[in-house]
This record gives C-alpha cells, sequence and structure tokens, in this order.
C-alpha cells in the first residue's frame, strides 16, 4: 500500500481486503497536516441536536462557525420551525481580548425576548475553548433568570474529532430526559434518525401499522417535551450508531432501556430491522404484522429494483460516508442493484463496523478511514469507480473527476430510508449514473441512457 499513499503515517488508515492481514486503524484523531473529510467537534454536536424543532441554536465563536452548519440538514417539522435559525454571538477580536461572556448573556436574553424558546442550546466553539469563557455558569444564570432550559454544548471545534461533538450532543440530551415513572410496552424510541426528507414518519408508518407506538425520535422532529418523555419507551432503536451509541448505552444504564442496531436501507436490512424490532419486543403479533407489510412492499418495490439492475451492469462504486453502520448498507444496497462496492470508508467508522465491511466486500476493494481528498481521488481513479455516495464536501470531487455521485448526507431533500427510499436510491442512482451528460467526457463509457 506505501506506494499509494500521499502522507506515510496514513498507512494504517487504508487497507486492501485480501492483501493485507492487518486491521485497519480507526477511532483515532486525524493526522496533523493532512485536510481530512472530516466535520469539527462542533459540527458533530450540531448536527445531532438540530433537528430539536423547537430549540434556539445558539453558537457562541466567530460568526463563520454558525454559516458553517446553518441550515445544513434536510430535517423536517410538523411543529415548530425555530430551529431553522441560527444563532451567534459573532465574537470579534476585542471579545477575544476581554472575554465573550457579557456577550453571551445579552444574546440569550434577546433570544428570549424576540422568541420565547423553551430550550436553548449553546454551542462552545474553538475559539470559546481558547478564551475560555464559563459557558456553564453562564448558561445556569440564563436558565435560572428566564425559568427555561439553556444547555451548555462542550464542543469546542479543536477537542478532537467528529465523535467527539457526537458525544457532547448526547451529554447535553441527556440533561434534557426525566424519569416519569411510567414504562409503555410496545412503544420504542428511535435514535439516529433525523427526519430527513420526512425519514422518520415513514419508519413511524411501518412501525404504527405493526402496532408499535414510536416514542420519540432522537432527534428528528422532536421537541423539547418530547424528549422528557424518552423514558417511558420499552425499547431503544438505532440507525446512527455513530452519533448515538454512548446515549443508548447511558439510557441503558440510567433507565433500563434496552436498545438494538437497526438499518433502514435497502430492502434486505429494512426487513431484517422490522423483524428484529418485532422479536426485541416480544411481540408476536408485531412480527405477524410485519410480514404482511414486508410481503406486500417487496412485491411492490421489487420489479422497480430489478428494471434499474438491468441498466447498472458492470457499474462500481465508491462510498466515503459519515458512519460505518451505514458504509454496511450501503454495500448490502448496491449488491441489490446488482453493483460492486470497490472502495468504501468512513469518517468514524469503528472497529468491529470495519471488521464487517472487511466480511462483505469483494478481495481488492479498498477500504479507508478518515480519508483526504487526495486520497479519495487516488482510490477512485485507481479502482475505476463509476459513482460515489458521499456527502456535500465529496460532491465537487467527483463531479471533476467525472464520476457520478449521490448525496446521502445532510442537504438532501429525498427519504432514502425504507421502501420508499429503496426506489429513491435506485432511481438516483440511475439518473446520475446513466446521465447524458457523460457522453461529453472523452473517454465515456457510462452511456445507457434510454
Ligand atoms: S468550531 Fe473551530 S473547527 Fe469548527 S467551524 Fe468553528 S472554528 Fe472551525
Amino acid at each position: 500500500m506505501g506506494e499509494a499513499l500521499v502522507v506515510s503515517d496514513r498507512e494504517e488508515f487504508i487497507t486492501t481486503k485480501g492483501r493485507q492481514k492487518q486491521p485497519i486503524k480507526c477511532d483515532a484523531d486525524s493526522i496533523a497536516g493532512c485536510v481530512s473529510q472530516r466535520a469539527c467537534v462542533y459540527c458533530g454536536a450540531r448536527v445531532v441536536l438540530n433537528p430539536i424543532t423547537d430549540a434556539a441554536h445558539l453558537v457562541h465563536g466567530p460568526i463563520g462557525c454558525a454559516s458553517y452548519t446553518w441550515d445544513i440538514r434536510g430535517s423536517l417539522s410538523s411543529g415548530s420551525e425555530l430551529y431553522r435559525n441560527a444563532f451567534s454571538t459573532d465574537l470579534q477580536e476585542e471579545d477575544v481580548i476581554f472575554g465573550g461572556g457579557k456577550k453571551l448573556t445579552a444574546a440569550i436574553d434577546e433570544l428570549v425576548g424576540k422568541y420565547q424558546p423553551k430550550l436553548i442550546f449553546v454551542y462552545s466553539t474553538c475559539i470559546v475553548g481558547v478564551i475560555g469563557d464559563d459557558l456553564n455558569a453562564i448558561c445556569k444564570a440564563a436558565a435560572l433568570k428566564h425559568e427555561i432550559e439553556v444547555i451548555p454544548v462542550q464542543s469546542s471545534g479543536f477537542i478532537g474529532n467528529k465523535s467527539a461533538g457526537y458525544r457532547a450532543a448526547c451529554d447535553a440530551i441527556l440533561q434534557l430526559l426525566q424519569p416519569t415513572g411510567i414504562k409503555k410496552a410496545n412503544s420504542i424510541n428511535y435514535l439516529g434518525d433525523y427526519n430527513l426528507a420526512g425519514e422518520a414518519w415513514i419508519i413511524e408508518s411501518y412501525l404504527r401499522e405493526m402496532g408499535i407506538e414510536l416514542n420519540v425520535v432522537f432527534t428528528g422532529d422532536s421537541s423539547s417535551e418530547k424528549l422528557k418523555t424518552a423514558t417511558q419507551a420499552s425499547l431503544n432503536i438505532m440507525q446512527c450508531a455513530g452519533s448515538t451509541n454512548y446515549l443508548a448505552g447511558k439510557m441503558e444504564e440510567l433507565y433500563h432501556i434496552p436498545y438494538i442496531r437497526v438499518s433502514f436501507l435497502g430492502l434486505q436490512d429494512t426487513a431484517d430491522s422490522l423483524r428484529q424490532i418485532a422479536a426485541a419486543l416480544g411481540n408476536e403479533e408485531a412480527a405477524r404484522k410485519a410480514e404482511i407489510l414486508i410481503a406486500r412492499e417487496s412485491a411492490r418495490i421489487q420489479p422497480v429494483i430489478d428494471k434499474y439492475r438491468r441498466k447498472f451492469a458492470g457499474k462500481k462504486a465508491a462510498v466515503y460516508v459519515g458512519g460505518g453502520f451505514k458504509a454496511i448498507s450501503l454495500i448490502k444496497q448496491f449488491r441489490e442493484l446488482g453493483m460492486e462496492v470497490v472502495m468504501i470508508g468512513t469518517q468514524t467508522g469503528r472497529k468491529e463496523e470495519y471488521e464487517t465491511i472487511n466480511s462483505l466486500v469483494a478481495d481488492g476493494t479498498v477500504i479507508l478511514d478518515d480519508a483526504n481528498p487526495a486520497e479519495l481521488e487516488r482510490f477512485m481513479t485507481k479502482q475505476g469507480a463509476n459513482l460515489l455516495v458521499g456527502g456535500v464536501k465529496e460532491r465537487p470531487l467527483a463531479y471533476k473527476l467525472g464520476i457520478a455521485f449521490i448525496d446521502h448526507n445532510h442537504d438532501r431533500k429525498h427519504p432514502l430510508s425504507g421502501y420508499v427510499g429503496a426506489v429513491n436510491f435506485a432511481r438516483e442512482v440511475y439518473s446520475t449514473l446513466c446521465s447524458p451528460v457523460w457522453n461529453y467526457l472523452p473517454d465515456h463509457d457510462r452511456g445507457d441512457v434510454v
């Protein structure tokens, strides 16, 4: 692998299935000097908390941090739209010298006066970590003064990698949860779904059909009041494990709510997950209804998938996404579409997830953790990928290389979960992979346009 690397320190983070015996290195901070595709700690915290619809999100820092994550998610709300705003203390040079505490207090007062939020999250950014404003004390004083929840999020960008931001967000959420003494049977919380393009509502409709109540989603379309009732659920299911694994573990420890991992990406994972939920609840009636749902939806969807599958013969996919569990689902989903994944990586995947990835992909597949753009370019080209699945930061890279692209991240406007999502995904693969635009490439061989 050495000859293919741009930075030698990165060698342990990249492996080729079948050629190397040692496990991939992961779950570590980025190598200094590498421009990693990872987002910062603050961004990790913001993406978890932002979909809480009635919260005000106040970024204590320079204006650039707030604009970095402003309205980046396609999370939908059935109620308040307050979460769509980004508020910032807009720290300037003199605040860096004299401290930004007074400015933060004034910003909270102004927010309360104008919007009357029940809940304010105050995010720490790099500069606040450096100058040392006492976020905890300021938030506590503001909460007492206004009699609302003002929760500090310790997310200075430099204190670790994006995973540290997930944990900071989970710690903030844990402050909201309250034991009510009530436990509802067949009631579940859905962790790690951010209701992008209404995905949580799709899963809710499946669960309703099975006779299961969706109690609270963390955090898609949730509110401060809903989150407080989360302790009443009898089971937690977790889609994005990278962002909510810590929260699920804490809820099991503190409130005795067991959890299972699920994935609603692709036909196989959706069916498996519905069965697992019924089994975890010990609900035979739900299991019976799940089979009816799975049979009906599979019969409806499979012919559509098969139609697209015929267009994709011989095409190769590359995947670079945030978490390992999504990467695993995408390998299976591309298999359903008749495509091989030839390069796969994540920003925050964990050891056990990389082991599963390694067991699923074919020999010769390049697997890489915390990649940088130079590596992605090098390996996509070397592996002959026709398509990249990634997020907003990977889109320009794919297009500049003349490679089709699918956004599987925050700012998309169509659902990719469940049976509806499986069709959307196949349709999107087709529309980008088989677009006539590729006919204008000098060496095009992608035309399969009908
Ligand atoms: S918190 Fe730090 S790394 Fe993150 S956007 Fe702000 S300045 Fe950049």
